[in-house]
């Protein structure tokens, strides 16, 4: 049986093997809050990933609305499908820059948890509802559940993570106010999310008939990845069409954000870690495509998150949300008793921000339904 020292030695090996120079290796790790010691045969970061994956807010992800609410459809994508897709473009990004993967996993599946039911509509109404009392943000949320909420150990409250893995969490927060730049798996995570809902969103939107073919024709970003497609294919369907536009935008973003991290890579002699926190930004769209890309989101919003269906879908569920927030405030013995007995120690509105943050949208609704509704 291996010892601790063996397993340190065999991850240091496997990494030494592996990882570039400027990626993040688990020996330079700061460790965690609450030490512990190495596991068996699992590195830090692994551990990390794994410690997310079975945690309650994880799992309940698969019930939260991404953009588009449950009763719109069942093609969309939810807040943990969409998860998916950006821990699987992360992944395809930090190996082939060598990245440490196993840090790119964990911050992939970990940045959204934080959310609450119904996106970003309950992330506004959570927002206003906690103005007096230091507010509501998805980002901030993932960081409590991760160092309060989620009870599974004995020895210490929350998931215990690693510094690197909070950090990059903390990032999202900061954005670009930070003085020295986050780690490159960070940077990963944050260009692959953007990848993935800018053309995730057009898939569902064109699903769910809120954009046609036809509209998108006139979208500078969509028209050149349509002009590549035709090049390969000549006669398709329209929806081979749609989804060999969709394949390309995926492929051709994805090729170029490695394209534009190499080249900086190199020619800024990013060799170790303290180069990375000192440069700019390595792994970010430039250029045309980067204003192409800007152009679509621009259009997005406009057209589908601004879309009358979807804001009336999320009038409703915003409704339901505050009229919640404002009863538990009146009543907390409705709440479970672990998060009554949060209010001493954190105050009685965001104890219940924390309950409410928490629910699946379903759950939220029949809550509503069976408590609140008038
Ligand atoms: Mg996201």
């Amino acid at each position: 049986m291996a010892t601790q020292d063996t397993q340190l030695d065999a991850v240091a090996e496997r990494e030494a093997l592996l990882l570039a120079p400027y990626a993040m290796f688990s020996a330079l790790s700061s460790g965690r809050k609450f030490a512990e010691p190495a596991h068996r045969y699992r590195g830090p970061f692994q551990r990390d990933r794994d410690r997310i994956v079975h945690s309650t807010a994880y799992r309940r992800l698969s019930g939260k609305t991404q953009v588009f609410t449950r009763e719109m459809g069942d093609y969309h994508r939810t807040r943990l499908t969409h998860t998916h897709e950006v821990a699987s473009i992360s992944r395809t990004v930090g190996r082939a820059l060598r990245l440490n993967e196993d840090l790119v996993e964990a911050l992939a599946l970990m940045h959204d948890i934080g959310h609450p039911p119904f996106g970003h509509a309950g992330e506004d109404v959570l927002d206003e509802c906690l103005k007096d009392h230091g507010g509501f943000s998805h980002n901030r949320q993932a960081l409590r559940i991760a160092e309060i909420i989620e009870q599974r150990y004995p020895e210490f409250p929350g998931l215990n993570l690693s510094y690197e893995v909070l950090a990059g969490q903390q990032t999202r927060i900061n954005k670009h106010g930070a003085p020295e730049r986050p780690l490159l798996e960070v940077q990963v995570v944050e260009a692959a999310d953007s990848v993935a809902y800018d053309t995730h969103d057009v898939d569902d939107a064109l699903q769910l008939r809120l954009l046609s073919m036809k509209e998108l024709a006139e979208v500078p970003l969509w028209k050149q990845a349509t002009e590549r497609v035709g090049r390969r294919y000549q006669a398709l369907d329209e929806g081979e069409l749609r989804r060999a536009v969709l394949h390309e935008l995926l492929d051709w973003q994805i090729g170029e954000l490695l394209a534009v991290a190499q080249r900086r890579l190199e020619t800024w002699n990013i060799d170790c870690l303290a180069a990375v926190r000192a440069a700019d930004f390595v792994v970010a769209p430039e250029g045309e495509l980067a204003e192409l890309k800007a152009q679509l989101e621009k259009f997005l919003y406009a057209r589908v998150y601004r879309n009358p269906l979807v804001v009336a879908s999320r009038r409703i569920a915003q409704d339901q949300l505050r009229a919640m927030f404002y009863g538990y405030c009146q009543r907390p013995e409705l709440m479970p008793e672990s998060f009554r007995t949060r209010c001493d120690e954190y105050g009685l509105e965001r104890s219940v921000c924390d309950y409410l943050a928490g629910m699946t949208d379903r759950f939220c609704q029949a809550e509503f339904t069976r408590l609140f509704a008038a």
